[in-house]
């Protein structure tokens, strides 16, 4: 938790384009865009990814989601990508839960 990038960037240690924030959940650009549009939708409470997912975190996936929609729509996206990296093998660099918004070219 110390060294996260991504906790940092909650903390306001590391800038960050911000696109949401609430109680919970922060989005931001991601830094190193994949696609057109590239969104990061991170929970504030730090957990690792899909993998450490517990019963207790079932409302904060929920709102992960819901607050892509909430981006994507007030964004216009026609079309997008939800992505979650889960691992190493899996692409998942930052061990920080974060879902990919990403929309429309890859
Ligand atoms: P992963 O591969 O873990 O699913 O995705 C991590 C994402 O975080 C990558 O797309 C990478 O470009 C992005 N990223 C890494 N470091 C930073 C940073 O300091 N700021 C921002 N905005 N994005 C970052
Ligand atoms: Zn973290």
């Amino acid at each position: 938790m110390g060294d996260c990038i991504f906790c940092k960037i909650i903390f306001g240690e590391i800038p960050s384009v911000k696109i949401f924030e609430n109680d919970k959940i922060i989005a931001f650009n991601d830094i190193n865009p994949k696609a057109k549009v590239h969104i990061l939708i991170v929970p504030k409470k730090h957990i690792e990814s899909v993998k450490h997912l517990q019963a207790i975190d079932k409302e904060l996936v929920g709102e992960l989601i819901l607050s892509a929609q909430q981006i994507a729509k007030e964004k216009n996206l026609e079309g997008y990508k939800l992505l979650f990296n889960v691992g190493r093998e899996g692409g998942q660099l930052v061990d920080h839960l974060h879902l990919h918004l990403l929309s429309p070219e890859w």
